[in-house]
């Protein structure tokens, strides 16, 4: 099994915030180009990454899928040298005052390592100084003077998490953008197992934009593309404080296999066998309606395109410190490289809605 974690390292150190994915997607292209025969990049930047079967052309393809960008926030005002933030994606306000973050500063073109501040209650308006401060309430602080930030940030500049990688007691790895740059890891796991095996279908390898917005580049790459079936890996609810019970699963105990009206049936269920046959322990997610990831976009495109979705299991979603057990990396990886190499020149033609 190749080992993944310096990678996965590595993607949850830059940035790469929805709509402005570009400092991630050039490390995943760097790192595909030597396993993949083609990398290109979409109209709206995800990443396509081809590596071609044994099949005659034309050849089915499968479209293995997982989103790249990550949550954040941008400048959204600048007072007295403070800069004033709005979200970018779903963040979760109450993590955020103390953060280390980087303000890509397009004044200067410079990256200013600063802080999320939360200023004194007494400064704030009365309704909003007890509990949670709302994101419009916070502050960034460069460090720098007034007249010095004035010079360099501009309104709309992008603010990331900057804390680095930290690795738990436990094969537990904890940072930013863990959701949902463990599973393009977990994409990579599988592009590495398949350099030493045959198999007779396309493989799309895509790392798709702005997910946490809007689904751009899943719609976006599957109509381009047209695969016959596609697998997406997202990350899922792992049980913690406050998250028990039916909505979220243990987080060492093997990747999730979702199961509902977003899934086909036939690939769910191709899905739970191979991980049975490979010993991959998994759990079963039911997922009433739309999943509320790329494999929703994925599934309702062009003529309709039969989807399934594996799912890591993750901590703390939506703050900095979002962590995954790296075991279920590797299975996922694995899982997806077993399911391609399964897929037989007619395998098209036994999927059918049962
Ligand atoms: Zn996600």
């Amino acid at each position: 099994m190749p080992d993944i974690l310096p990678f996965l390292k590595s993607l949850i150190s830059v940035s790469g915030l929805s709509g402005d994915e570009t400092p991630v997607a050039n490390l995943i292209a760097e790192k595909w180009r030597s396993l993949v025969d083609e990398v290109s990049v979409s109209r709206v930047g995800s990443l396509h990454g081809l590596k071609k079967g044994s099949a005659k052309p034309p050849c089915p393809s499968v479209m293995i899928a997982a989103h790249m960008d990550g949550i954040g926030m941008r400048v959204s005002k600048i007072v007295d040298g403070f800069l004033h933030i709005t979200n970018v994606g779903g963040i979760d306000p109450r993590v955020l005052p103390g953060a280390e973050v980087t303000v890509h500063a397009t004044g200067s073109n410079k990256e200013l390592p600063s802080i999320v501040v939360m200023p004194p209650a007494r400064f704030l308006p009365e309704s909003a100084a007890e509990g949670v401060i709302a994101i419009q309430h916070l502050l960034v602080d460069t460090g720098l003077r007034p007249r010095e930030v004035e010079k360099q940030v501009r309104v709309g500049d992008l603010v990331s998490f900057a804390n680095m990688p930290f690795e738990l007691a436990g094969n537990v790895l904890s940072g930013h953008t863990v959701d949902n740059r463990a599973s393009v890891a977990a994409l990579t796991v599988c592009l590495e197992e398949l350099q030493n095996k045959m198999h007779t279908w396309d493989v799309w390898a895509v790392a798709t934009v702005q997910e946490e917005v809007s689904y751009l580049g899943a719609y976006s790459s599957a109509f381009a593309l047209r695969p016959q079936i596609a697998i997406v890996v997202d990350g899922g609810f792992a049980s913690g404080p406050g998250a028990n019970g039916w909505q979220a699963f243990p987080m060492g105990k093997g990747v999730g296999l979702c199961i509902g009206p977003n899934m086909h049936p036939f690939l769910h269920k191709r899905l739970r066998e191979l991980a049975d046959r490979l010993e991959i322990p998994w759990y079963l997610d039911v997922t009433p309606a739309d999943s509320g990831t790329d494999a929703f976009a994925i599934q309702i495109t062009a003529e309709g395109i039969p989807t399934a979705l594996v799912e890591l299991p993750i901590r703390y979603m939506h703050t900095p410190v979002e962590s995954v057990a790296l075991k279920n990396v590797e299975r996922a990886g694995h899982l997806l490289a077993e399911f391609v190499v399964s897929l037989e020149a007619d395998f098209v033609d036994m999927i059918v809605w049962e």
